[in-house]
């Protein structure tokens, strides 16, 4: 009777399970869930690595299930007079291909054969700022910076506010729970369940 039970049970459960696992790897609008987050897309401007806009907006997505865990950071930091500024989320398998052309070094820049977790919504790039001003904390490099200072621990040549920032956007990332950071660079944070999901090519709209 009790594994007639259990079964039932699970019947009832099993659709809320696997509806909560779909919902987290759907791609949404970012600004539409969190609408103070300040959004500032490098790659839909030339001021990037490549000299080029590749995006044709300023519209950033993501899954639903870090978006969920950016939204608990945001609250936390508005209430000490900060905020999030995102540079990058998803971004176009195709637009992968051309980064990787122009700068064909996997440390740096994810092989498109395999895909980078920006193609499946599952990795964000992002900084703190003062949200009175919209001015950016001082951080140890500039975003995209491609060298060992970007990397988590790096201290040479770093004022004690930098490395106490970078600390900040850490801690903040990773005690909401599912947010992993990336050794190689301060300003990219993966949500690991999300990792799943297709590498997507479309353009933002
Ligand atoms: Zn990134």
């Amino acid at each position: 009777m009790k594994a007639v039970l259990a079964v039932v049970c699970l019947l009832f459960l099993l659709p809320d399970v696997l509806h909560s696992q779909s919902s987290d790897a759907e791609l949404v609008n970012v600004k539409e869930l969190i609408p103070d987050i300040v959004l500032d897309l490098k790659y839909s401007t030339v001021v990037n690595f490549t000299a080029q806009k590749l995006y044709t907006t300023n519209e950033c997505l993501l899954a639903r299930g870090m978006v969920n865990r950016l939204a608990v950071v945001q609250d936390s930091l508005r209430a000490r007079g900060l905020g999030l500024k995102i540079f990058d989320g998803y971004r176009p398998r195709a637009v992968q291909y051309l980064m990787f052309e122009i700068y064909p070094d996997p440390n740096f820049v994810a092989d498109p054969v395999t895909g980078s977790k920006h193609n499946r919504g599952a990795a964000v790039d992002l900084t703190l700022i003062d949200l009175a001003t919209g001015a950016e904390l001082s951080m140890p490099t500039a975003f995209d910076y491609f060298g060992d200072a970007a990397a988590h621990g790096w201290t040479i040549g770093l004022s004690a506010e930098q490395i106490a920032n970078r600390e900040l956007l850490r801690s903040m990332m990773e005690d909401v729970g599912g947010l992993t950071r990336l050794p190689s660079e301060w300003w990219h944070y993966e949500h690991a369940p999300s990792t799943s999901i297709p590498l997507y090519d479309f353009q933002m709209k």
